[in-house]
């Protein structure tokens, strides 16, 4: 079994205790990685520390080149990495080949963005004065990732980071970490100083505190649950730590009895079942408007029923194993909790047969707003669907969650969508569109699904501070 290597301080480093790497998709231990204790992870911190001196002093060009040369070598890879990202995370994989290309993506944008960390000169307010703002780098940056998708998700920090002078340790998430451990292959390959970028696993909860307390990690980006990101939240206060939190989500899908029903049920299949519905902006309520509730369940069910099950590896596979028992027996309670309270089993519904953490495609009509899926992440193929009667109705069960990452609503009415976008409370709004992430426009959530936003041109910003110089000139 091969045993992955760590990347400290420009070097690939072998250490134990290793952590077992399984497949949920066959339940086979296939990989291990090398795990540090949080004094090394202290040491991390202070090599990241060093090499922030001089990376920050290059011209963003000049760091731009690099990054350039980090996408070069991720799309140079890109069949053997996303391989490795279906054997660990159990996804199809053309969808691993898809976060492989998007990965490539943000590297690109985010390399040319370093060019453009633009600052401004201000009209003076009195006579001889000047004013002007720079932006700086804001130092070590302590990266941390979740599974979900886990080559993406740590890129999202790391390109932005290193675009605006910042270095990175990043801890990726303990079932996940090898396509980390691909990418740390990647940027020594294109040759980064030593110390730029550092990957180290270990503790969870050990590195998390390491980043929280240590004074050189100047700001910590996460991605991962609401729950941990409070917990962050808590430990940042003492030394006023900056935080960006891409927490979790509970998206609303609104489709409207004016739509085109094809685009529509389109729309939410692939809102819902992209990743297995392992994603943050994963359709969790599915709410449809009366006059074409059937309608809609009719084809709704007609397509998930044709989703193909089965091992991410295996040539056409749609829906591939969920991450662990854990969230096969979130599913399943999910489902038995709306059945209690009256819902319909359209299709699927169980955990599905053979080895590994499958669950059927799942389709639930009736679902009450009181249903566990209703009001948690689902994190599964499961689409929960229940009918509203008016535009108004439907903002107000959309807006009614303490999640605010993103919603999506189908509809052909111009001034119906216009309405949507001013009240719906989502940082992330899909209007006739299921996949609504683009590199070069902000992702992120309101409420408690975190602050900030990542990609677009808030991406590289959540990596800078913003210093206005006074000039007394006379
Ligand atoms: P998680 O349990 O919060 O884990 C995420 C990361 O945090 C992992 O690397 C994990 O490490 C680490 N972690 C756990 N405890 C920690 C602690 N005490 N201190 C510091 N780090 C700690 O979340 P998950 O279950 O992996 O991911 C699913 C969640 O992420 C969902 O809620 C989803 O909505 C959210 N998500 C949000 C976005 C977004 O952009 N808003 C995107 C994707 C996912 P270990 O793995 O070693 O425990």
């Amino acid at each position: 079994m091969k045993t992955y290597s760590l990347y400290l301080n420009g070097e690939f480093v072998s250490s134990e205790p290793t952590i077992v790497v399984v497949n949920p998709a066959t339940g086979e231990s296939f990989a291990r990685i090398s795990t540090i204790d949080r004094t090394r992870v202290g040491q991390a911190l202070k090599d990241a520390h060093a090499a922030f001196k001089e990376w920050r002093k290059l011209t963003g060009k000049a760091r731009g080149d690099f990054i350039q040369k980090i996408a070069a070598e991720l799309e140079r890879r890109r069949d053997e990495i996303a391989r490795l990202i279906t054997m660990e995370n159990g996804k199809p994989l053309a969808q691993s080949l898809g976060e492989v290309a998007m990965s490539v993506d943000h590297l690109r944008w985010f390399a040319e963005e370093a060019r453009r960390a633009y600052g401004r000169i201000i009209p003076n307010q009195v006579d001889g004065k000047r004013h002007m703002v720079i932006k700086t780098p804001i130092g070590v940056v302590g990266a941390i990732s979740p599974w979900n998708f886990p080559l993406v998700l740590a890129v999202r920090k790391i390109a932005p980071a290193l675009a605006a002078g910042c270095t990175v340790v990043l801890k990726p998430a303990r079932q996940t970490p090898l396509c980390a451990a691909a990418f740390a292959e990647c940027v020594d390959a294109a040759k980064l100083p030593k110390g730029v970028f550092q990957l180290v696993v270990g503790s969870a909860s050990e590195i998390g505190e390491e980043f929280l307390q240590n004074p050189l990690c100047r700001k910590i980006s996460f991605t991962g649950s609401t729950e941990v990101g409070k917990h962050l939240i808590r430990g940042a206060a003492e030394q006023v730590k900056p935080l960006s939190l891409e927490l979790g989500g509970l998206a609303p899908v609104l489709v409207f009895e004016d739509v085109d029903l094809n685009r529509a049920v389109e729309g939410a299949i692939l809102a819902k079942f992209r990743n297995t519905g392992q994603s943050c902006i994963a359709a969790n309520r599915i709410y449809v408007q009366r006059s074409i509730y059937q309608k809609f369940l009719d084809a709704f069910v007609a397509k998930a029923k044709a989703l193909k099950l089965g091992d991410g590896l295996e040539p056409n596979v749609e829906i591939g194993a969920l991450i662990d028992e854990d969230a096969v027996t979130k599913a399943v309670q999910h489902v038995e909790d709306a059945v209690k309270r009256g819902a319909r089993v359209l299709c699927g519904g169980q955990r599905a047969k053979g080895r590994g953490c499958f669950f059927e495609p799942t389709v639930l009509a009736d679902v009450p707003t009181d249903g566990l899926c209703m009001r948690e992440e689902t994190f599964a193929p499961v689409a929960a669907i229940c009918p509203f009667d008016t535009e108004a109705e439907a903002i107000e069960l959309a807006n009614a969650s303490d999640f605010g990452l993103s919603a999506y609503a189908f509809t052909n009415d111009l001034g119906r969508t216009f309405r949507l976008m001013e009240a719906l409370e989502a940082g992330i709004i899909g209007i006739n569109d299921g996949v609504p992430t683009a590199t070069q426009a902000p992702f992120g959530g309101m409420k408690q699904s975190g602050w900030g936003r990542e990609l677009g041109i808030e991406g590289m910003d959540a990596f800078l501070e913003t210093k206005h110089i006074s000039l007394g000139i006379a």
